[in-house]
């Protein structure tokens, strides 16, 4: 079976190939590949109040245009504090033009204000991905077989201060008890084993070798 991997990301992308490597019949096809049209903006793409209801929606956009089973994911961080936020507007949490770096130097510091005084034990947070699986032959019903989502989270505290400069986004904040540090100072190994990305995409896998047997 040919899947399309909906990602711009040349970096998800090789990670994701890695986890689904096992399942040799399947011949994964990335964006560059495929004559789609240009990405709708994000706010009609992903307009949704929950990761599973946005990487739905992205996966059923691709798979309708490419007419290849498509999987997408949407991702973000939960504070509990924050009663959930920034939730699935954590790209576009703090208020900035700013892309890339920047921004994420701006949510950072926008996470760290809101957060100011809230005492350790109730800095929890968790990362999580939603991963969609759309197949276009059989959108009209909604069966386990032609579209589902998965879910991966990996539990954690923010911290007062950054600490370490890998990883991107809220990694820096992000200390990951199990790994006795931020997921901006664990390697890009250590990151992946643990990750709702990685966690996500593995329980993908499981679900398309079940599909398979
Ligand atoms: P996306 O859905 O993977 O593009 O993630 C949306 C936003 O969630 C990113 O822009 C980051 O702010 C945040 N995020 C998601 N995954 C991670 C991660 O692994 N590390 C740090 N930030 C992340």
């Amino acid at each position: 079976m040919k899947l399309l991997v909906a990602t711009r990301s040349a970096h998800k992308l090789a990670e994701i190939r890695a986890i689904l490597a096992p399942l040799a019949e399947l011949e994964l096809v990335s964006l560059d590949a495929v004559d789609v049209p240009p990405d709708p903006p994000d706010d009609v793409l992903e307009p949704f109040d929950t990761f599973e209801a946005n990487a739905r929606s992205k996966a059923l956009w691709y798979a309708q245009h490419s007419g290849l089973p498509s999987v997408a994911d949407d991702s973000g961080i939960e504070v509990d504090a924050l009663d959930g936020a920034p939730g699935v507007r954590s790209k576009r949490f703090a208020p900035t033009a700013d892309q890339g770096a920047a921004r994420d130097r701006a949510n950072n510091l926008h996470l760290l204000q809101l957060l100011n005084g809230v005492p350790e034990e109730r800095r929890s947070a968790r990362y999580v991905c939603a991963v969609a699986f759309v197949d276009p032959d059989a959108t009209a019903d909604a069966t386990a077989r032609s579209q589902f989502t998965v879910r991966g989270t990996v539990e954690g505290r923010i911290l007062e201060a950054p600490q370490g400069s890998g990883g991107f986004g809220y990694d820096p904040l992000f200390f990951v008890p199990d790994l006795g540090c931020t997921f901006a100072e664990a390697s890009a190994d250590e990151k992946h084993r643990r990750s709702h990305r990685g966690a996500a995409f593995r329980a993908l896998l499981e679900r398309l070798e079940a599909m398979d047997s």
